[in-house]
């Protein structure tokens, strides 16, 4: 819970996909490959590999977040799932932390068992309380989660939406206000 990773970038979404038609299973591999270690993989209309593994700590100590295919399959669920439906309601999300790996997330201050390690968290950015309330009940009204934390750091008065989603277990709908 102790996981936001404040960048304040936004990295332009970058459009690429494989034709199956001609390319075959192996390349595609191949392919995959290239574009995950250059992070130019779509993971859903308006959501981009890049821009959810994005961190200025990482960048910072030059740590490699590089997620693996199961680790991309679960951001994929998570930008599919719950970060399109709540950008078409509300405009532009940003995305202030993602995908950690392991040397980020200790890095950051992340808990041991962080959602955002397995690629199912995201940490959202919000405008203001009320905003972030609306994205929270909207969130927690129509969407299928499995945590929903509105977090709020006492210390410096920040506010932010943590949300996960899975596919290990039933998503639980666990919603609430964190106080940190
Ligand atoms: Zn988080």
């Amino acid at each position: 819970m102790w996981d936001d990773d404040y960048t304040g970038r936004e990295m332009p979404a970058q459009q690429f996909s494989i034709n199956p038609k001609t390319h075959s299973y192996h390349n595609n591999r191949i392919i995959f490959n290239i574009m995950k270690n250059t992070k130019q993989i779509q993971l859903s209309e308006h959501f981009s590999l890049r821009e959810m593994t994005a961190s200025g700590t990482a960048m910072q100590l030059n740590i490699d977040n590089t997620p693996d295919e199961a680790q991309t399959e679960c951001l994929r669920n998570l930008c599919q799932q719950v970060l399109e439906p709540l950008r078409k309601r509300f405009g532009v999300i940003r995305v202030t932390s993602g995908f950690r790996s392991k040397r980020l997330n200790n890095a950051v201050g992340g808990v041991i068992c962080s959602q955002h390690l397995l690629g199912e968290a995201a940490d959202l950015h919000i405008s203001n309380r009320e905003v972030g309330r609306k994205m929270y009940d909207y969130i927690r009204n129509n969407l299928d989660f499995d945590q929903l934390l509105f977090e709020h750091r006492m210390a410096n008065g920040c506010i932010w939406l943590h949300v996960s989603y899975t596919k290990r277990h039933p998503n639980r709908h666990d919603a609430r206000p964190v106080y940190l």
